[in-house]
């Protein structure tokens, strides 16, 4: 249920949500619906939405503070904040915490509309040219280089390509299929072999072989892979 055109929509109040939630499924999204900030929280962290719609006063962990969380832990997920607190401070401290635009309530529905498609667009426009870094590894997408510890590597097209997804979803263990359908295009025994010959030189080539070094790319027993930053 998630994607680049999904949403996640945190709101407590179904007479809110669920008609929001119909328009955004009819302008082409996947909605899901959180209702109280930790579920929000939850599905923020754990799943791949291209915007987060986020009620202020939610049950639980309360709108700033989720905002403020999926902010360290999700910079790139578009964050736009519904309000009923309409006084200037509330916007400032929302904008403080990191939401890229609010909306206050009761809000229009054509408002909010066109609040979404524009974060959308940009949201879409920056998944392409994004720089991951994670300190000591940096991977920039568009110039498709890697920085470790201030030294640009040389890595082969798919030894880049097989990088940069596991560096695009870190801390998850994604299956060997998966990795393979997504960097080589197809699952056969002959493309198993050469993900693990591709593994070992990027792990040779980033440092993961030296002793006394934290792994970045970790072997998960039946499975695949997962990228620790
Ligand atoms: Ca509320």
């Amino acid at each position: 249920m998630t994607g680049t055109r999904s949403i996640l929509l945190a709101e407590d109040d179904a007479a809110i949500a669920e008609p929001l939630a119909r328009a955004l499924t009819r302008e082409g999204h996947e909605c899901v619906i959180a209702s109280t900030g930790t579920e929000a929280l939850e599905k923020a962290l754990s799943e791949e939405y291209a915007l987060l719609i986020l009620d202020l006063g939610l049950p639980g962990v309360d709108g700033l503070e989720v905002c403020r969380r999926v902010r360290v832990e999700r910079p790139q997920l578009a964050v736009l904040m519904l309000t009923a607190r309409t006084d200037e401070v509330d916007f400032v401290v929302g904008l403080d915490a990191g939401a890229d635009d609010y909306v206050g309530k009761p809000f229009r529905l054509a408002e909010l509309l066109a609040r979404v498609r524009a974060l959308m667009r940009r949201s879409a426009a920056e998944s392409d040219d994004v720089v991951i870094d994670y300190g000591d590894i940096q991977l920039d997408a568009r110039a498709r280089r890697v920085v470790v510890r201030g030294e640009d590597l040389t890595l082969a097209n798919r030894e880049f390509d097989l990088l940069q997804f596991l560096m695009a979803k870190p801390g998850q263990a994604l299956s060997r299929d998966e990795i393979m359908t997504e960097v080589w295009g197809s699952v056969d025994l002959r493309s198993s072999k050469t993900l693990d010959m591709h593994i070992s030189w990027i792990r040779r080539k980033i440092g993961d072989d030296q002793p006394g070094r934290g792994k970045h790319i970790v072997t998960v027993r039946g499975v695949g892979f997962r990228f620790d930053p």
